[in-house]
């Protein structure tokens, strides 16, 4: 692991692309079989791989506590530490440093440790994960520490807080495989999206097998994502001459897998979300197919499709209740069809073939000949609304149409383009107009007035800044949110606090916000150099990852895009009072 995070510091002195990817390429060209996986998916800044669900849970106060134990420093040294860097895993290394000092000040003997390798990290992980409660946890978690050297501890910390940051993207670790064992890398991408995992592909790689990859049933693959834009005009240029429109559904993504009497539901966020929705599972469980359908399940009554905020009620509920099941039916919408039952194996174990490569318009035409047990006739499927369009003119026409159905936008996509797990190519486009939320994540918190009074209900959010990778604070907003889902952040936010000044306490950046607002101005009130009119928390986004909030770019171009309405929209004497917590 010590081997590992030099490399992992080497790659991260180079802006250098080039220079990042044989770095690499020489480091994984000289690891066994069993250290690759494990390295390559470090490397990809995961305890654990992509398609794997697992998390250790770990949190910042287990961390905290497991080095204050081991170090025994005051548990402050961790948060200044911090402070200094904002960086977790430099934090960690810092107080290991200090404490190393301490007992050399002190004549004590440095102690006798085996540093650990890769597959011990590995394991120590795993064992993290296993480990039942916070205390078992920080055990595991110390017993890992106290083998490493500060360099190691730094980078341990980062992979398991999902903080590698050390510039490299995933394309970059692929270009990395290729060169290291000398593939195509098209070969490598391909095994990547279909295995969903970065180990697996490096071992195929090394062992020339990339061409047996396949995919895998019950395994959740990455999901396709869309590009926003507003212009129709731009749009139909971009995917013309015919484009295929669909209905921006306001639900939740997912991935249904079935095969044999076995059906399983994965989340956007690749988790396992069978239990939460039993009528979709038991709608699709006497059908006759095996495959993968994309969609989304939204919230759907007596022929009409419910607001989100009802689907928000069945949303974490592990096995809902037959009374909630009946206030708020689900369905599911399917709009692809990423993998069918392989004809040429009839063998026990269930076997699909990927249709990923094929174009839309093939996908689509077997997803209708699934012929789905519909809703309006009793089932628990629906198909997307979907019409063809060929001019700005008619996009536009379908856009107001949406509109008028209170449809937050359109999905515009290319018939002739493949499924890209993962990416936000070109091939999706999401028309909304005039972009009215940002996501942020939440980077402090503060009590609230009133009603509010005890609980953190105040909460300061940030953006990211692409240059620099920091989180850049742009508002302020009281939640918008349920009594009962203000307690339940509050309780998070108890657990994840980093430092408190009066009132207001920094948070750990992990929770993602939809923030509405009315306008973007320019101020220096937040360190974004922008803040929001009237912002307000439109829902909590658990399926949304921090990595994928909104950037100052995005920020910037919703700003120029709104100077022209901006003079109308803001009426004189609206600010809202309240004080701003220390810019995060
Ligand atoms: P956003 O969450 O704003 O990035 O928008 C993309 C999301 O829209 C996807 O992840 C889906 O959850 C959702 N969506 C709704 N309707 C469709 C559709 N017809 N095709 C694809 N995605 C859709």
């Amino acid at each position: 692991m010590r081997r590992w995070s030099e490399v992992a510091e080497r790659v991260s002195a180079t802006t250098r692309t080039s220079v990042k990817t044989h770095l690499l390429a020489d480091y994984l060209s000289t690891l066994e079989a069993g250290q690759l996986p494990i390295a390559a998916v470090f490397f990809a800044g995961r305890p654990f791989a992509e398609v794997d669900s697992r998390t250790t849970g770990l949190g910042w106060a287990t961390i905290s506590g497991a080095v204050a134990a081991l170090t025994r420093l005051p548990a402050d040294a961790l948060a200044e530490a911090y402070d200094r860097s904002s960086d977790l895993g430099l934090a960690v290394a810092d107080v290991l440093e200090q404490a190393a000092e301490v007992r050399r000040a002190r004549g004590l003997p440095e102690p006798m440790v085996e540093p650990p390798n890769l597959a011990a990290v590995a394991t120590a992980f795993a064992e993290i994960e296993t480990a039942g409660g916070a205390p078992a946890k920080a055990d595991r978690f110390a017993d890992l520490l106290a083998r490493c050297d500060p360099l190691t501890a730094r980078y341990v910390v980062k992979i398991l807080t999902g903080e590698l940051r050390i510039g490299l993207k995933e394309g970059l670790l692929e270009a990395a495989l290729a060169e290291a064992f000398e593939r195509p890398i098209g070969a490598v991408k391909r095994a990547g999206m279909l295995t969903g995992d970065i180990g697996r592909t490096a071992l195929l790689a090394r062992e020339d097998r990339l061409d047996s990859a396949v995919i895998a049933l019950f395994h959740p693959l990455k999901f396709m994502l869309a590009t926003p834009a507003e212009n129709a005009t731009e749009i139909i240029a971009r995917l013309g001459p015919t484009a295929w429109v669909e209905d921006k559904y306001d639900g939740i993504r997912a991935q249904l897998h079935r095969a044999g009497r076995e059906v399983r539901l994965y989340s956007r966020d690749l988790h396992d979300i069978t239990g939460q929705f039993p009528e979709v599972v038991a709608g699709a469980r006497d059908l006759s197919w095996t495959g993968i359908l994309d969609g989304e399940v939204l919230a759907y009554r007596d022929g009409l499709v419910m607001p989100f905020v009802a689907l928000q009620k069945r949303l974490g509920r592990k096995a809902p209740s037959a009374a909630i099941q009946a206030e708020v039916p689900v369905v599911f919408v399917a709009f692809d069809l990423l993998a069918l039952a392989d004809p040429a194996v009839t063998a026990a174990e269930p076997r699909a073939q990927a249709l990923l490569d094929r174009p839309l318009s093939e996908r689509r035409h077997l997803l209708e000949a699934l012929a789905l047990p519909l809703a309006d006739v009793g089932g628990s499927f629906a198909l997307s609304h979907l019409v063809s369009v060929d001019s700005a003119a008619a996009l536009e026409r379908a856009f107001n149409d949406a509109r008028l159905r209170r449809n937050e936008g359109l999905m515009v996509k290319d018939p002739a383009s493949a499924y890209s797990p993962g990416r936000r190519g070109l091939g999706w486009l999401k028309m909304k107009k005039a972009l009215a939320t940002l996501d942020c994540v939440v980077v402090g918190v503060e009590l609230g007035h009133g009603k509010r009074h005890g609980v953190l209900s105040d909460y300061t959010f940030a953006v990211r800044d692409e240059a620099t990778d920091r989180l850049l604070t742009i508002g302020k907003a009281y939640t918008g949110l349920t009594d009962v889902e203000i307690a339940e952040m509050t309780a998070w936010f108890e657990a994840h606090t980093l430092d408190r000044f009066g009132r207001y306490r920094t948070v750990e950046p992990s929770v993602v916000v939809e923030v509405a607002f009315d306008v973007i101005v320019r101020s220096n009130r937040h360190n974004s150099g922008f803040s929001l009119r009237f912002p307000r928390i439109a829902r909590l986004r658990p399926d949304k990852d921090p990595a994928e909030i909104d950037t100052t770019a995005t920020v910037e171009a919703v700003w120029s895009g709104l100077q022209h309405g901006a003079e109308q929209l803001v009426t004189a004497g609206h600010e809202r009072g309240g004080r701003e917590g220390p810019a995060g």
